[in-house]
């Protein structure tokens, strides 16, 4: 029975560029290979970004976002999920249109996609200036929205997973579980934030365990557990012993404390705290039936 073990997830590469990490993956090459190199090492999920393949600037391109997965599916199993557009795009349609192109052909068609459910300034806080470097950056996300996102996720054929930035989105997802418009089981990512991104519960052990006083105690719903703009390790211990899943990558920080190290090296090092800890590694296959996503 695969019930209790870790999931790992990867967040490939996120908008990190070259010059905080230079083993951020840009290209569908480039991602796919880094992503089987992780799956090598214990990642049973992959979180990706589209990027410009020369200048690794965000890219909505849907050939980009195709090809990723397609290169993916052809040597695993891996779960993939490509991300949202977020708050520079226009309109919800566009946010969601390279899913809807993608799960026109079964092998581009990805297993999941995110939805963050909460509303949040997003202005960087610089500490040590002591003032925002933008201010007035919101991402909107409606309950229309979030309605829109749910139904046309599941018309294609992918499963929609939560990122819960704050207790009100674990309260916006269980009604959505309640109007039947999210289905359990559910995957859902607690976001933790640091880098003087304000919008998360801070990326600490007590930040994780505020979530946990409100997420319902049942196997019908997984979370896992990341720091974005901050180092996993620290927390990682803690989700794991609680019975949560981690998600750890490049895209969310550049790990220079650890000599910049490859995505591949992260998932090894998180594998083997896993096991250190007596907690198996989660295959794809047993990722897939634990989170209800169909086989590969
Ligand atoms: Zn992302």
């Amino acid at each position: 029975m695969a019930a209790n073990k870790v999931i790992i997830e990867v967040r490939i590469n996120e908008y990190t560029m070259r010059d905080d990490n230079p083993h951020v993956p840009y290209s569908p090459q480039e991602i796919a290979d880094e992503a089987l190199a992780c799956w090598r090492e214990g990642a049973a999920f992959i979180h990706y970004h589209a990027r410009d393949p020369q200048t690794g600037a965000p890219s909505a391109d849907h050939g980009l976002y195709a090809d990723t997965v397609r290169r993916i599916k052809d040597h695993s199993d891996l779960i993939t999920m490509p991300t949202l557009g977020a708050w520079w795009m226009p309109s919800p349609e566009e946010r969601i249109s390279h899913i809807v192109e993608m799960a026109k052909d079964p092998a581009t068609t990805p297993d999941c996609a995110p939805i963050d459910m909460a509303t949040s300034n997003v202005d960087t806080y610089d500490a040590t200036a002591k003032r925002f470097k933008t201010t007035d950056t919101v991402y909107l996300n409606t309950t229309q929205t979030w309605e829109y996102f749910a139904t046309t996720i599941r018309e294609a054929g992918v499963k929609p997973v939560q990122a819960l930035w704050n207790i009100s989105s674990v309260r916006h997802t269980q009604a959505f579980v309640e109007m039947g418009l999210f289905e359990e089981p559910l995957y859902t990512e607690i976001v933790l934030t640091e880098g003087g991104i304000l919008a998360g519960h801070p990326g600490t052990i007590k930040g994780l365990e505020a979530f946990l006083d409100f997420i319902p105690e049942t196997d019908a719903w997984q979370w896992s557990v990341m720091s974005y703009g901050g180092n996993l390790f620290p927390i990682a211990a803690a989700a794991m012993e609680r019975g949560g899943h981690v998600s750890i990558g490049l895209g969310d920080y550049h790990y220079r404390e650890m000599e910049l190290p490859t995505n591949a090296r992260l998932v090894a090092r998180l594998a083997q705290l896993a096991r250190d800890m007596g907690r198996e590694v989660a295959t794809p296959a047993e990722a897939r039936e634990m989170l209800g996503i169909r086989a590969a």
